[in-house]
């Protein structure tokens, strides 16, 4: 049996089930799964195999089952054997999993040894990725290296038919780790449940906790004070972009947010992901934990920790914020000695543990979006779960791009994405980005042969992949932005070596083969390579870089390239003044610093500043975000894009929207306007890809397509043309998803010998 099957109670399980059945056999796990042997009558085995598939361990992922049939040896037990790591495989290590109802249940009962232990975990659940060092995955070498097992939890750990069988992190209060309170200088305050009736009762009075969890720190508040969030984000430096929230359970979710059983579902899966969900009209908590914008981003408690944190009780607060513990752009705090000092001026109390993080893993982000699920970041929960590929791969390392960085390591028809990284323009999180290839390696076994990176030859991560290649003498190999999105959607699926596909790549910027910032980009794609066969026109992005924090620059330019006035009642006109009105005229007039760009991101950026939704920006994507949550579901109507010659020209969109702004139309209205009219548009030029190409199928990727309500609007459209649409469900469609674009892209190469990047010709 192949897939997802060790370290995740498998083999007790299959003991187990052979037992109750009464078959004899021998269960072993070998180099890429398991192996059992069953002696049986053939009722017997089938009822076993139907078993097997039903009610295997919650974590398990069965791939394939291989059987064949042969003598009986005439056992007459059955028995778990011990395998010695074979040399060179690769070993599968399990993401980190939410605690499970079965260790809760412990943890309430007052007779249960492991009452309260905020540590408690079993097979089913708990930390792996974020404590293993090295692989096999064995206790000595995770960082519960440092606690030996007492009496009762060694029985538990040894016994075949215990839920603890082999559990790694196994722990109870006698032997495991425990919680300390300490003051931000680092003065120990108090311990164990003391510790955690204090900083209950510190959060109750509005002052801020730094918690470490599984994957790193956490800074905490009462979500319902509004005072306690303003003073969190005057330390974190962090004006607006949205908290993630904890509450105890799925009903207080929902008492602040719409729940569907979709959502539920994706709430209360192993991963725990923060779900961005619909807040209701009616919601009391205070605007400013999420500004602007539409929804809020709640989680449930996923370690023991958290459920204690969060245990219902009168005058505790019943909502947490739970945003990563660092400085803005900073990677989350993690180490004990670095957190104390990074996080000593954010915090009032810093709540702690002795089992040590070997790997910093941020929270996951998801969505629904077109019935599915949609993710935003890709981390805890998820990663390091390998991807398959459809073909084989060379051990590379592919580095990813720099903006919400993961890369990917891959061999055989393996691919291992990384978790979030995040920005590589911080020093801290380049480390973390060297430090997480090293160990990715190492755990999986991967020698790179070939280094991948992106097409934009100043890119941090490109930098750093050309000093790795140099250091090691390997090939370096480049692949264009958005033909790795392009990749990424295809590898995804599982599309084979040598299948085309039409892709819209959308994002807000990307290194094209013409040196412009791409990102509007209609793409005839297929893994070698992509010819570029239409996108949105160039405009000037005016003062370079700057116009991404103001999108009424963005607004600006768009204005001219629609040959409409600057009228001084437009929002952006309003926004800019007099002065820079001038400048940015002469600018954009004599070309000074402003590279054309085709990127779909910053039109978003100029419909939101337009309509008078965002003018400047505090985060990325902020006023498409802010566009997104103020459409108005009820207007019907959808500005036209004109389609002709491989440009699909939003002049026309930008005349009427700019007429109805100063009109007095509702910023909704405007904003529902343009995402139905970009939907169209974007079927239209789909449309002329598949005449001209023969393609029927459609990749959507880049990080626009996180925006649900344009996903939603196009993928029907596309469909009634009778394409066949594949959107992203495994990997964000941003930048985060990527670094696998890239890994396929440079295997595909390598298996075929092709390099075919044609991009900068249009068809
Ligand atoms: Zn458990
Ligand atoms: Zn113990
Ligand atoms: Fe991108």
């Amino acid at each position: 049996m192949r897939g997802l099957v060790q370290g995740v109670g498998f083999r007790p399980f299959v003991a187990r089930l052979a037992d109750r059945i009464g078959l004899a056999g021998r269960v072993r796990n070998t180099g890429g799964g398991v192996e059992i042997r069953l002696e049986g009558t053939a009722a017997e085995l089938d009822r076993f195999e139907s078993l097997l598939l039903s009610e295997a361990p919650p974590l398990a992922r069965i791939h394939d089952i291989i059987s064949t049939g042969g003598d009986a040896e005439g056992l007459e037990d059955f028995r778990i054997l011990h395998s010695g790591g074979e040399e060179g495989a690769s070993q599968p290590v399990t993401p980190d999993i939410a605690t499970c109802e079965d260790c809760l249940r412990e943890m309430a009962d007052p007779s249960d040894r492991r009452y309260r232990y905020p540590f408690t975990n079993c097979t089913n659940c708990g930390p792996r990725f974020t404590i293993v060092r090295d692989v096999p995955y064995d206790r000595p070498r995770t960082t519960m290296s440092g606690f030996p097992l007492c009496e009762a939890c060694a029985a538990e750990y040894t016994d075949p038919l215990d839920r603890r069988y082999h559990a790694q992190p196994v722990a109870c209060p006698l032997c495991g780790p425990s919680l300390t309170l300490e003051a931000p200088e680092g003065r120990v305050l108090s311990s164990g449940d003391e510790a955690l009736r204090e900083v209950r009762e510190a959060l109750a009075a509005g002052r801020i906790a730094a918690v470490k969890g599984l994957g790193g720190y956490h800074l905490v508040c009462d979500a319902s004070d509004e005072e306690a969030v303003r003073t969190l984000r005057t330390r974190k430096g962090r004006e607006g972009r949205p908290f993630a929230l904890m509450a105890p359970d799925v009903p207080a979710v929902a008492s602040h947010c719409r729940l569907g059983p979709r959502e539920r579902d994706l709430l209360t899966s192993p991963e725990r992901p923060i779900v961005l969900l619909a807040r209701r009209e009616e919601d009391t908590l205070p605007r400013s934990l999420a500004p602007g914008l539409h929804r809020l981003g709640f989680m449930l408690p996923y370690t023991p920790l958290h459920h204690l944190l969060l245990e219902p009780a009168e005058g505790m607060p019943r909502v947490l914020v739970m945003t990563s513990g660092n400085l803005s752009e900073e990677p989350i705090a993690y180490r004990d000695e670095e957190a104390r000092e990074r996080l000593a001026p954010l915090a009032d109390l810093i709540l702690t543990h002795d089992r040590p993080i070997h790997m910093r893993c941020d929270d996951s982000v998801a969505a629904l979006a077109a019935g599915g699920t949609l993710l935003h970041r890709r981390a805890r929960g998820w990663a390091p779960m390998p991807l398959s590929l459809s073909f084989d791969a060379p051990h590379l390392l592919a580095a990813g791009a720099d903006l919400k960085n993961t890369f990917c390591l891959a061999r055989e028809d393996r691919a291992y994405l990384s978790h979030h990284i995040g920005d590589l323009d911080d020093v801290a999180t380049l480390r973390a980005w060297e430090e997480g290839v090293e160990h990715y390696a190492r755990l999986f076994r991967v020698e790179p042969e070939v280094v991948v990176c992106d097409l934009h030859p100043d890119y941090r991560s490109t930098l750093a992949a050309r000093r790795l290649a140099e250091e090691r003498d390997l090939p370096l190999t480049a692949v264009q932005h958005h033909h790795a999105h392009a990749a990424a959607c295809m590898a995804e699926h599982g599309l084979r070596l040598g299948e085309e596909v039409i892709a819209v790549s959308f994002d807000g910027t990307g290194y094209g083969t013409d040196g412009a910032i791409w990102g509007g980009e209609f793409l005839i794609a297929s893994y070698t390579g992509s010819r570029r066969f239409a996108h949105l026109p160039y405009v000037p992005l005016p003062g370079g870089e700057a116009a991404m924090r103001r999108p009424y620059r963005m607004a600006m330019a768009w204005l001219r390239h629609a040959e409409v006035l600057w009228y001084e009642s437009l929002p952006p006109l309003r926004t800019a003044g007099d002065e820079e009105r001038t400048v940015l005229d002469a600018v954009m007039r004599r070309g000074l610093n402003s590279p054309p760009t085709s990127s779909a991101g910053r039109l978003f950026d100029a419909v939101s500043s337009l309509a008078g939704i965002c003018q400047e920006a505090t985060w990325e994507a902020q006023a498409a975000c802010e566009l997104e949550a103020a459409a108005d579901p009820a207007e019907e109507g959808g500005y036209p894009f004109t389609f002709s010659e491989g440009i699909l020209d939003p002049s026309p969109m930008i005349r009427e929207a700019a007429g109805d702004v100063r009109a007095g139309l509702d910023p909704g209205r405007v904003s529902m306007r343009f995402h139905r009219g970009l939907a169209r548009g974007i079927t239209t030029a789909c449309r002329a890809a598949r005449e001209a190409s023969g393609r029927g199928r459609v990749v959507l990727s880049g990080g626009v397509w996180q925006n649900t309500l344009l996903l939603e609007l196009t993928l029907p459209l596309l469909e009634a043309e009778g394409m066949e649409v594949l959107v992203h469900r495994q990997l964000p469609p941003g930048d985060g998803g990527i670094a696998l674009g890239q890994a396929a892209v440079a295997a595909a190469r390598a298996a075929t010998g092709e390099v075919t990047d044609t991009t900068s010709t249009r068809e």
